[in-house]
């Protein structure tokens, strides 16, 4: 069994490569536009192809340079983001952009090193936009890379434990040849024929080279290791209604989870939700709606109870009054809609 070549999956993604709006295709003489890349990049951390579609389409249209980024407003990008999930990235998209228009007048660089000096980007994104905008050699590795490379060489080790390995395999494949359509062209590989179950195997340009393959093991590689429980935190959330029918919200601390998003006043996040008032963001006669709002953050489930009051027009308390009907203006992270829809059902 041979090393696979670099040429025969070119071959098979000047054929196949999937039309994405934010690729240049191959065999096309136009330059990609390294913001472009840089957007569809951070976007698609942790979502899918077919999500991110209208919202790279709508950033482009409100904000067609990395300059016009630069110069939005922060809320109005977080609004724009909303439902990409993460609001950390969208943050840092925003610093970015500053970053480029300002210190680099407009204009990326164009090295891995370069790239990873920039705001919220990593190494796998410096090197997909090096790879990408710059046909740099630098060795691309999703999940989609990873499964093809476990899958190739046959790796039983699990996931995460493997990641270093499948990085030196998939970097002794990488060509000085069109690395840029090569990076691209091993992450199509894996999400339309090496897909996650029942692989194409005979529509793969790699079927002659593939060790999971003639062992008949493909489709149960990458291993992952079990995944740990996710512990369960609760806490109460506190619905302050004023008599003229604003709602009480106010913005959480910038850095930590959803660091400078509107939220709904609520205690700390515990092992139990608290037994008394004293997080409560005023005094009040509060009373508890039926049912509660679960959540899943990356590394804990949370439960709220939601309790509500009515308070006088003058009541002091610290935060934003608005009015329900006004809540579409503002950003509000997934918890945060949760939070109110289920309180306008219940009140
Ligand atoms: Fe994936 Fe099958 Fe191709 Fe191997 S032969 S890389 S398992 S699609």
């Amino acid at each position: 069994m041979g090393k696979p070549s670099a040429t025969v999956l070119l071959d098979w993604y000047d054929r196949h490569a999937r039309r994405l709006p934010w690729r240049v295709p191959p065999g096309h003489r136009r330059k990609p536009d390294p913001y472009r890349i840089w957007l569809s990049e951070v976007m698609l951390q942790q979502t899918t192809v077919v999500t991110v579609g209208p919202y790279f389409k709508s950033f482009l249209d409100r904000w067609p340079t990395v300059a016009d980024l630069a110069a939005a407003d922060l809320d109005a990008v977080l609004h724009a983001w909303a439902g990409l999930g993460y609001y950390a990235r969208a943050r840092n998209l925003h610093k970015c952009a500053i970053a480029v228009a300002g210190a680099h007048g407009g204009i990326f660089p164009d090295t891995e090193d370069g790239l990873r000096a920039l705001p919220g980007i990593g190494p796998y994104t410096a090197a997909a936009i090096a790879a990408i905008a710059f046909d740099r050699p630098a060795t691309v590795v999703d999940g989609n890379v990873e499964r093809v490379m476990a899958r190739l060489f046959a790796v039983e080790e699990s996931l995460p434990s493997a990641k270093p390995n499948l990085h030196q395999l998939a970097a002794g494949l990488t060509p000085q040849s069109r690395p840029g359509d090569y990076a691209q062209a091993v992450m199509d590989l894996g999400a339309i024929v090496c897909t996650p179950r029942a692989p194409k195997c005979l529509m793969c340009p790699w079927q002659g080279d593939c060790r999971a393959q003639s062992l008949d093991i493909a489709e149960s590689l990458p291993r992952r290791a079990p995944k740990a429980e996710r512990p369960l935190r609760q806490g109460v959330v506190f619905w302050t209604v004023r008599s003229d029918g604003a709602v009480l919200l106010r913005r959480r601390p910038e850095r930590g989870l959803l660091g400078g998003m509107i939220e709904v006043p609520s205690s700390d996040w515990g092992a139990r939700a608290p037994a008394d008032m004293a997080q409560a963001p005023v005094t009040a006669q509060w009373r508890e709606l039926p049912g509660q709002v679960s959540h899943g953050f990356t590394h804990f489930q949370l439960e709220l109870k939601v309790l509500a009051a009515r308070v006088r027009k003058n009541a002091k308390a610290e935060g934003i009054w608005i009015m329900p009907d006004a809540l579409g203006d503002h950003a509000l992270p997934t918890l945060t809609k949760k939070i109110v829809r289920h309180a306008l059902a219940h009140v």
